[in-house]
Order: C-alpha cells, then sequence, then structure tokens
C-alpha cells in the first residue's frame, strides 16, 4: 500500500458520473502548510505529506498508488438560474480513506489543471482563494461546524492570470463527500434513473447509513439531508457566517459547508449585510440564508421525483411535505443554539421578546456580534480573562442585561452546565474577513507565511482568551474594513 491508504467507491459507481483523468503537473511546487492532525486522522503520515513526495502529490505531479483520479460532473443553479453544465472544473477526486472513526472521506485537489468541466477556465486556483479556504475551513471546523478540511496546500511556482497575475496554488481539500445537490439536477436533466438510483445508494451508505435500510430510499435520503442542512444553517446563523454563494452545486448532501469562494464573518450585526461582489440583489445576504437552503432543498427534491413515488402526484405530494418540514426543523435548531448563546435551558415562547430586543438592541446600535455575545458570556459567568478589556455593551444595553439576568435566575440550568454551553456557543474568535484579507496579503505580495501561519494555529481554539488572542479579537476599524469579498 502507498502512502495514502485509498479505499476508493466512487470511482466505482456508474461511468456516466465522472470523468477520470490526472492532473496537470506544476512547475514548483513548494509547501504552504500541511494539517498534521487531519494527515493522523486520515491515516497518512504527516512526515510524508511534507516530504518532497507528499508535495508532488498535493501539487500533481506525483499520483500515489491507490490515487484513482477523477472528475465529477454535477449542473446546477447558480444565483437561481439553472446552469445544465458544470462539475469540476478545477478540481480533481484523488480518492478516499476511511479515517480513525471509519468515516470515509474524500481527499481532493483543487486548482489542479484543466478538465472536461472547466468550461474555458484554467483549471487554476491563485493563492488568496487557497489561503482563505484554508484558515476560514478550518476555523469553522474548530468552532463546531460540519465542514470540509484543509489537509495541505502548496503553490505550483506558476502564475495565474485573472484581473492581475497572480501566483497558482492547490488546495488538498477533504470531505465526507463531494457530492452535491447539482449532483443530483445533473442526473434528474438526463431522465438517467440508473445513475440517480446508484447515487441515492452511495449517499445513504455513506452519509446516513441508519437510513439505507429505509423502504423508500430517496425518501429517506431527502429527509436526512433537509434534516442535516437545517442543522448546518442554523449554525451559520448563530455565528454570523455569510457563505455568499449558495447555489445549488455548492450544497452537499453530507452536510458540510463547502465553497468558501466570497464567505465572510459579519463583523457588527446587520441583518442585510453581503460581502460577495458578484452578489449584487442580495440573494445570499445573511437574513436570507434559511430561505436559499429551503429553496435548494425543494431543487433537491424536484431531482428526486422519479424515485419517490411511481406515481407522479404521489411523488409531488410526498416531496413537498419533506421539504415543508424544513423552516419547523431549521427554527428548532436555531432556538436550542439562541438558548445556548443566552445561557438558558430552552428558549420559549414567552422568551421570543428577549431574544427579538437583543437583536433589535445589536441592530441599533451596530454591535459587534461576535463580541456582544461573548460579553454576555462574560456576564453570566463572570470568568477569569473577559473580552471586558476590549469591547463594552452600550449603556442602551443596560435595562436588557438586567431583564435577562432575572430570566437566567429561574432557569434551571445549572451554573456549570451554563458555562460550559455558553463558552461553546460564543467563541472569542472568529476568521474576521480584514484579517484574512491582511494574511492574504502578506503572502501574495511580501512571500510572507507567518501571518497564515499563525492565525491558523490561534484559530485552532476560538473558545478561550489568552496573550495570542489580542491580534485576532476585535473588528476592523473603519479603515481597515473589507467590503467586499472575490472569488
Ligand atoms: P464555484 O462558483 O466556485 O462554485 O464554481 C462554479 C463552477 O465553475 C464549478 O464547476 C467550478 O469547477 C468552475 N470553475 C471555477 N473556477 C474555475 C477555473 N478557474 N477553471 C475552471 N473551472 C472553474
Ligand atoms: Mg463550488
Ligand atoms: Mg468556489
Amino acid at each position: 500500500m502507498g502512502p495514502i491508504p485509498f479505499n476508493n467507491s466512487y470511482a466505482r459507481l456508474p461511468a456516466q458520473l465522472y470523468t477520470r483523468l490526472e492532473p496537470t503537473a506544476v512547475s514548483a511546487p513548494t509547501l504552504i502548510r500541511a494539517n498534521h492532525a487531519l494527515a493522523r486522522q486520515l491515516g497518512i503520515d504527516a512526515d510524508w505529506l511534507q516530504s518532497d513526495q507528499g508535495i508532488a502529490t498535493i501539487a500533481g505531479n506525483h499520483i500515489p498508488a491507490g490515487a484513482e483520479p477523477l472528475a465529477a460532473v454535477y449542473s446546477g443553479h447558480q444565483f437561481g438560474s439553472y446552469n445544465p453544465q458544470l462539475g469540476d472544473g478545477r478540481a480533481l477526486l484523488l480518492g478516499e480513506v476511511i479515517d480513525v472513526n471509519g468515516q470515509r472521506r474524500d481527499i481532493q485537489l483543487k486548482g489542479s489543471g484543466p478538465t472536461p468541466y472547466s468550461r474555458g477556465g484554467d483549471g487554476r486556483s491563485p493563492l488568496g482563494p487557497v489561503i482563505r479556504e484554508y484558515i476560514v475551513s478550518e476555523a469553522m471546523h474548530a468552532l463546531g461546524v460540519p465542514t470540509t478540511r484543509a489537509l495541505a496546500a502548496v503553490t505550483t511556482g506558476d502564475a495565474v492570470m485573472r484581473d492581475t497575475v497572480l501566483p497558482g496554488a492547490v488546495l488538498a481539500r477533504v470531505a465526507a463527500s463531494h457530492i452535491r445537490i447539482g449532483t443530483f439536477q445533473f442526473f434528474a436533466a438526463s431522465k438517467d434513473s440508473e445513475a440517480l438510483k446508484s447515487l441515492v445508494e452511495h449517499c445513504l451508505q455513506r452519509h446516513y447509513p441508519q437510513q439505507a435500510a429505509s423502504d423508500n430510499p430517496a425518501l429517506a435520503l431527502l429527509q436526512a439531508v433537509i434534516r442535516a442542512q437545517a442543522r448546518l444553517i442554523s449554525r451559520w446563523q448563530l455565528l454570523g457566517f455569510i457563505h455568499g454563494v449558495m447555489n445549488t452545486d455548492n450544497m452537499l448532501i453530507g452536510g458540510e459547508t463547502v465553497d468558501y469562494g466570497p464567505c465572510a464573518f459579519m463583523d457588527e450585526f446587520d441583518p442585510a449585510k453581503v460581502f460577495s461582489s458578484i452578489d449584487r440583489g442580495g440573494r445570499y445576504a445573511y437574513r436570507n440564508q434559511p430561505g436559499i437552503a429551503h429553496w435548494n432543498l425543494a431543487v433537491l427534491a424536484q431531482a428526486l421525483l422519479p424515485l419517490l413515488h411511481d406515481g407522479q402526484e404521489q411523488a409531488v405530494a410526498l416531496a413537498q411535505e419533506a421539504v415543508d418540514e424544513f423552516p419547523a426543523l431549521f427554527e428548532a435548531a436555531h432556538l436550542q443554539g439562541l438558548a445556548d448563546k443566552l445561557g438558558v435551558a430552552e428558549v420559549s415562547e414567552a422568551d421570543k421578546p428577549l431574544v427579538d430586543e437583543l437583536f433589535q438592541l445589536m441592530s441599533d446600535e451596530h454591535t459587534d456580534f461576535t463580541l456582544t455575545f461573548r460579553r454576555l458570556y462574560d456576564h453570566a459567568n463572570n470568568p477569569q480573562a473577559q473580552v471586558g478589556q476590549w469591547f463594552e455593551l452600550p449603556d442602551s444595553f443596560i435595562p436588557w442585561l438586567s431583564r435577562w439576568r432575572k430570566r437566567l435566575e429561574t432557569d434551571q440550568l445549572t451554573a456549570e452546565t451554563r458555562e460550559q454551553r455558553m463558552r461553546r456557543a460564543n467563541p472569542a474568535l472568529i476568521p474576521r474577513n480584514h484579517k484574512v484579507e491582511a494574511v492574504i496579503r502578506a503572502a501574495e505580495d511580501e512571500n510572507d507565511l507567518a501571518p497564515f501561519n499563525a492565525m491558523v494555529e490561534r484559530l485552532a481554539d476560538p473558545f478561550e482568551l489568552d496573550s495570542q488572542s489580542a491580534e485576532y479579537i476585535l473588528p476592523p476599524r473603519p479603515e481597515e474594513a473589507v467590503t467586499r469579498t472575490f472569488c
């Protein structure tokens, strides 16, 4: 066996799901960073990953034993319009491994050269987006959000042409799978029920094995994906994360966050916040994310219709019933998350005015989303290290705070449980967009990776404050603010 213990399954599925091809070699691969902890989880020797052969593998210059590289085909709705032909245009699935927990994981190279699905693109990725994805996806993992991961990143030594000439890079991305709503859409559009059936079976086995024995597998899968996405999107909302490009090809069946192109965490609370330069209508604004997820899930249901029931009317009824569950599932997950943020066992109907008034105050006062909630953690638990040295709530919060304190007095949570739940729900550190941009500039303009490495390392523990936190804790000063992201 080679250095990566491959155990491939997607390559065994019907051939119309992908095109086999090898990555395109690059000039001068150089390691940016290797994720030792993740490598160990995947059964990969971290020393090998950093060796010349490991680096050549990430760059696409070496194909290790057991790899079966392929580009997957999919389609998808981009900003609401159907694009019938998408696919891995600048990525290749190298293969899969079974991790130490017995979970199957994809290893994908992103930026590995053109494929039949490149649609005129160069198949490459500039360094900036690779750095953004590495930082934000690893931070999301540390924050407890289901996400694809960063195994390693390399620079290629080749230039990438965009508006300017940029250094090229490749990211090795790990996911429970890269199967998307758009994967199902592609085979629904071509009325390929063989492919659809094998995808359903594959996804159930892989992501939702408890549902695999269902007598209606397509319905079981649809319901499981709806539940997973309701939980996922609630996590985004509770952290102020704005994905930015919630196209149906960027929503994974396995329920992990994918595609960190134009994403950003909001600083001051603004429900209408948008960062992405291409999202001109604000379709993917913060407050729209749950509704867009609902819409995307209806698209998945539509793609599954022929498998849900032999009768068209019955299939539509089953699909509608499943999709209609989403708002309540989202609301339940969101309310439990809010309860954890506020330090109460649950948010009841009677608590809703208290919650609404908090968000109204945050909006009126433009307070920082992350620090507002972290300050509530300080107030309720009085820990040793507090964000209070950097951030205080405005005086207009005082009446609200005293009502909330009264509410805490009658709550059933023990002090210990409250402290634990509030700390995990109210991180001190997020990958602030202006810091991400500064790290990218240092790497691109000065070839300096020290800020990148320091940020990745510090954000691996976003719940504790220490002497290294000051650098990352504060929102941008007005002149530091980054209002637009580009993918
Ligand atoms: P995204 O907006 O990142 O989800 O990408 C949408 C589609 O465009 C996917 O099929 C990508 O593979 C493809 N794509 C994005 N950038 C490139 C590129 N530089 N070369 C080829 N295909 C690309
Ligand atoms: Mg994408
Ligand atoms: Mg993208």
